[in-house]
């Protein structure tokens, strides 16, 4: 080692950095070898960002933002930076990627020094792959990367099958240098048929990025299919919405077909994520949604799974899923199981009460169409409502609709989304199954 070399540990994120002579015994001996990133005097000096007592407290708390209000002075700092975070008083609270456009304008890497992005970009997809290793079952599309929950804030990529779908939703992640490292080491972990990138234009708007395409990036192939629980999904990676399914829902479609029974009705079926489930299930199955492209893929997932059906068809109803339910509940329709997995009502904090009466309406029809000793289950991906919002709408539904509801199962995203505890953004899809009686 050179001379005057310092040497910070690396092995984990949020923990203070700590030289080597620190390290204890355990650690070692329990054979947790931490890797060690060897800066040599002078460190890089990278642009400074003091933030205020309030911005320091968050990051304190194991937060990874800082928002623009909280900043003291980031002044002729380049969009997309990564830079050193420090209180008023200089004090270093770790490295960050700036954003000279959006309100969240600094998103924690380490709270240690970095002085090679790259190197620190591949450790932390290689810790984001050995995770999903450890906890990833019975699938081959699921998510590999989910941005601060893999604190790779601004990265999400998933993998369908041979091919990895990647969103790109920060500065710092869109310089090339940035996406040349992360496709680089996907592809070598992951050995990839084909990358394919998928642009958010809003999202691009918002960080003032130009605008881009969606393609490929490494490989030739955009379409495959991909099998979760046992059930087969075709996936082209250049249509559909967000990349292609919606993988945060895989541990609730198996949970659901546990309880589903009789005949069944899902509501914002989308290409039928839970109907293919309930189709091996239930006698008889209607996938609603008001996507026509959507029930056009349902339509041929269906096909592939035709063989293990109780009934060998699906019925899949193109309608905006509130007149729907409005008829068929005064049509005095009855069903055994019903899944509501509405898109995202809440967009903002200011949507929560008008989001809480749309949940409200939904989950009341569908109450009063379920027979007793039915199941419903009920979704929200709107991280603004949390989970007791939730609940307490669901309340007061079952009161109007003078049923009683027990609660099966209280869940949330599968775990390969995961939940950070000190980043409760994380945390935003809901999941309830209740059985429902008189
Ligand atoms: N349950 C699906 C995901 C649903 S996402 C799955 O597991 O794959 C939400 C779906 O709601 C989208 O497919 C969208 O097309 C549909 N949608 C949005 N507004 C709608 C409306 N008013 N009526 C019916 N469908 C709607």
């Amino acid at each position: 080692m050179a001379a005057g070399a310092l040497v910070y540990a690396e092995s984990s994120f949020l923990r203070p950095s700590r030289p080597l002579s620190v390290l204890c015994s355990k650690e070692l001996l329990a054979g947790n070898q931490p890797t060690y990133q060897v800066y040599t005097l002078p460190m890089p000096t990278l642009p400074k960002i003091k933030v205020t007592p309030r911005g320091v407290n968050r990051l304190k708390q194991g937060h990874v933002w800082v928002y623009r209000s909280d900043l003291l002075d980031a002044d002729n700092i380049a969009p997309g930076s990564l830079v050193t975070v420090s209180d008023k008083r200089g004090k270093s609270l770790g490295t960050a990627l700036y954003s000279s456009s959006s309100q969240i304008a600094i998103r924690l890497i380490a709270s240690e020094p970095v002085s090679d992005l790259g190197k620190l970009l591949r450790q932390r997809i290689t810790q984001a792959v050995a995770y999903r290793e450890s906890i990833v079952r019975d699938t081959n599309a699921y998510r590999l990367v989910f941005s601060e929950a893999d604190f790779l804030p601004g990265l999400i990529v998933d993998r369908y099958n041979d091919i990895l779908s990647l969103q790109i939703l920060t500065q710092a992640f869109d310089a090339s240098p940035v996406r040349e490292a992360v496709t680089s080491q996907l592809t070598q972990l992951m050995n990839p048929a084909a990358i394919v990138e998928r642009v958010d234009a809003r999202v691009r708007e918002l960080e003032t990025l130009p605008p881009r395409s969606s393609g490929l990036l490494h490989g030739e192939k955009t379409s495959a299919t991909f099998t979760m629980n046992g059930v087969h999904f075709h996936f082209d990676a250049l249509e559909g919405q967000k990349t292609g399914a919606f993988l945060d829902q895989r541990e609730n479609y198996a949970a659901a077909a546990q309880y589903a029974k009789g005949e069944a009705l899902d509501v914002f079926c989308y290409q039928g994520g839970f109907a293919l489930h309930l189709a091996r299930v239930c006698s008889q199955v209607t996938g609603v949604d008001s996507s026509r492209p959507a029930l056009e893929v349902a339509d041929q997932n269906a096909a592939l799974n035709k063989d293990h059906f109780q009934r060998e068809e699906i019925e899949w109803i193109e309608a905006n899923a509130f007149d729907l339910l409005k008829d068929y509940s005064a049509a005095n329709r009855r069903y055994d199981t019903i899944v509501l997995d509405p898109p995202a009502f809440a967009k903002t904090k200011r949507d929560l009460e008008s989001s809480l009466r749309g949940y409200k309406e939904l989950n009341l029809r569908a109450l009063k169409m379920l027979r007793p000793g039915g199941v419903l289950i009920t979704c929200s991906c709107s991280y603004h409502v949390s989970q007791s919002n939730f609940l307490e709408m669901l309340s007061a539904a079952a009161l109007d609709a003078h049923r009683t509801l027990r609660l099966l199962e209280v869940r949330a995203q599968a775990k390969d989304h995961p939940i950070l505890l000190n980043v409760p953004e994380t945390a935003y899809l809901k999941c309830f199954i209740a059985y429902v009686s008189d």
